[in-house]
């Protein structure tokens, strides 16, 4: 099957990966440039590119069942693996703390030496359609056909906007148009911590919420929050 995902970020690599793995030819189109050259990589748009994060541990899971190779270049790179100890005395792996840059390099380093994944450099324009059924997609002027599209343009992505429903099936209400970047837990008292770094500030904060967008949002639109 011939395979178009748009944008080639995490979850445009990882499925890229996956369906090239078992036999199919995907072409994943992603505007930004990735490294330069020199080896730099500004990621204009990821304004959180270079900040460390918190990987939970099945993103661990999924590189050892879809690219072995890139968790270990991952740590080679410097992620650091963190583990908990419970009362029992037994360790378990809680995620990784990895800068997104170290992340995205090493995932579409390996994702990119798979053979039948092909990334391509360009803007999507929208989803092609023939019959009412998805086609391809327009990429900068020109037709890329394909039997499946995958809209792996993260959150921001407008391409699909029009697709979406514009009411949840189950309340009525508007989805929001953005959903939230990391849906934070419910959190009854709602607090806010800074902690400080060797030269920067990270950022942590728990918030609740009795907003239905977010709420509808956090259950990837499938269940009516009301
Ligand atoms: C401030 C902040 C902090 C975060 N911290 C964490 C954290 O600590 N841990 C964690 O696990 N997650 C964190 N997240 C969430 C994490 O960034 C997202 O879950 C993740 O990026 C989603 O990956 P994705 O591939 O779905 O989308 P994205 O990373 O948004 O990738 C989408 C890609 O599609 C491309 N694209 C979009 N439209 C088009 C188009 N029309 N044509 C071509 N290409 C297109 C974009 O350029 C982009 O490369 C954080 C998010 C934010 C905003």
């Amino acid at each position: 099957m011939r395979v178009a995902i748009i944008g080639a970020g995490p979850a445009g690599m990882f499925a890229g990966a996956g369906l090239a793995r078992r036999g199919h030819e995907v072409t994943a189109v992603e505007r930004d440039p990735g490294p330069a050259a020199d080896g730099t990589w500004p990621r204009r748009g990821v304004m959180q590119f270079h900040h460390a994060h918190a990987f939970r541990h099945q993103v661990v899971q999924a590189l050892e069942r879809e690219l072995p190779e890139g968790l270990d270049q991952w740590i080679t790179a410097g992620a650091e693996p963190v583990a908990m100890r419970l009362p029992t005395g037994k360790e378990v792996p809680m995620g990784v703390r990895s800068r997104r840059e170290t992340f995205e390099r090493v995932l579409r380093a390996a994702a990119g030496r798979v053979p039948g994944l092909s990334i391509r450099r360009g803007h999507v324009e929208e989803v092609t359609r023939r019959r009412g059924r998805a086609d391809g997609i327009r990429v900068d002027g020109s037709q890329l056909p394909a039997h499946l599209v995958i809209d792996a343009s993260g959150r921001a992505g407008r391409v699909t906007r029009s697709l979406r429903p514009r009411l949840c099936p189950g309340c009525g209400k508007r989805p929001p148009s953005r959903p939230p970047a990391w849906p934070f837990p419910a959190c009854p008292t709602g607090s806010t911590r800074t902690v400080p770094g060797r030269s920067r500030r990270s950022c942590l904060a728990a918030r609740s919420t009795t907003d239905i967008a977010v709420r509808w949002a956090a259950t990837g639109g499938s269940r009516c929050p009301g």
